[in-house]
């Protein structure tokens, strides 16, 4: 968490109920909706397009039910390199997916030329840092009367995310991405969507009832001005470092699966004839952190479902190792040594 994230939410700790009437609810009202309305100018919306969720998994579910049901269209559209936010949600829904290329991005909306209740697609992917079609994606969807919701999870804070310009009817984010805290999302939703799929107090438009978390509010607003006032020179700075790896994770004979355009601090490859878990071990061993896919499926020795999309084949999938650099990171240190030593040591232990 950043550290006036930290400090915003502090202040704000001891707030009481924003939705009591008495003074102290109102000034912790006042405190929400100057977090929404910071919110709203840092991501290009209105106020009350702002809805805090419990976390971007949330958003992305209330989203995606939400206009499904909204609709007497029986037909969801997404794609198949989607977080699990999204993808299971969608394949509840008996969803249809859109292809994907070589490079991790959608390449064909033709499924878009009929309306559908909900159509989905990420901003930029978890694993690989692929930036998605998201302006195509709009227009395709726009052009079928399909409301579109873009899963900006890993895009808000490290890349100008506009929602009004983006066209979306819904976008969701997630604060702990740009150094707010865990456990708070956002969901912009245009003023037309009114379809819940919870219900409760009536809080946020009915969209997500429940007592407001407004200290989470207020950590959020912080460290997204924070981050989307250091983006520009971060996402240089970052990219450069990122490229350096790129080139040593080249040399020692990774397949590079992160093209431009991407997000600036993610790099995925893939290490032929190791396992990833063996390698994310090791690295971990030396106090490098990194992951084999996404965070969240850790713990499962399991090829990533966004590699398979892409074409690329299972033992070389398995092979899978993702950095994934931050402000953390002021320069490579001796990770292109440990490199050189664990690679080997990785491949010499083989595939389970
Ligand atoms: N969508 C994407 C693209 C993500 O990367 C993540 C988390 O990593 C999520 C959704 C879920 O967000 P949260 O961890 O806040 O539930």
């Amino acid at each position: 968490m950043r550290e006036v994230a930290r400090a915003a939410w502090l202040d704000a700790s001891s707030a009481l109920n924003p939705g009591a009437q008495y003074a102290s609810g109102r000034r912790a009202r006042s405190i929400v909706d100057q977090a929404r309305e910071d919110i709203a100018e840092l991501l290009d919306c209105e106020p009350i397009e702002v809805i805090f969720t419990g976390s971007g998994t949330e958003a992305d579910n209330l989203a995606v039910l939400g206009l499904y049901h909204a609709s007497p269209l029986q037909r969801a559209v997404s794609s198949p390199i989607e977080h699990p936010a999204v993808l299971e949600p969608m394949k509840q829904l008996g969803a249809e997916f859109l292809p994907v290329d070589s490079h991790g991005r959608v390449s064909s909306f033709e499924l878009l030329d009929q309306p559908a209740a909900v159509a989905a697609l990420m901003w930029a992917n978890n694993e690989t840092g692929a930036i998605q079609p998201i302006e195509d994606f709009v227009a395709a969807a726009t052009a079928s009367g399909t409301p579109a919701h873009i899963d900006a999870v890993q895009a808000v804070g490290h890349v100008p995310v506009s929602f009004a310009a983006s066209g979306a009817t819904t976008l969701a984010a997630s604060a702990h991405k740009f150094g707010g805290p865990r456990g708070v999302g956002l969901l912009l939703a245009k003023r037309s969507v009114s379809t819940p799929i919870m219900w409760g107090g009536g809080q946020q438009r009915g969209l997500r009832p429940g007592t407001l978390d407004v200290a989470g509010a207020a950590a959020t607003a912080a460290a997204l001005r924070e981050a989307v006032g250091e983006q520009e020179a971060e996402a240089r700075r970052i990219a450069r470092l990122r490229d350096e790896l790129l080139e040593v994770l080249d040399d020692l004979g990774c397949v590079i699966h992160t093209t431009e355009p991407a997000l600036p601090g993610h790099l995925h490859v893939s290490v032929p004839g190791a396992e990833g878990d063996s390698l994310i071990m090791l690295l971990d061993s030396r106090g490098i952190e990194a992951s084999t896919g996404s965070a969240c499926a850790s713990g499962v020795n399991r090829a990533s479902h966004v590699l398979l999309a892409m074409g690329i084949s299972e033992p070389i999938a398995r092979g899978a190792l993702r950095f994934t650099l931050g402000p953390s990171n002021d320069s490579l240190e001796d990770l292109p040594a440990q490199l050189a030593e664990i690679i080997p040591l990785a491949q010499a232990a083989g595939m389970a």
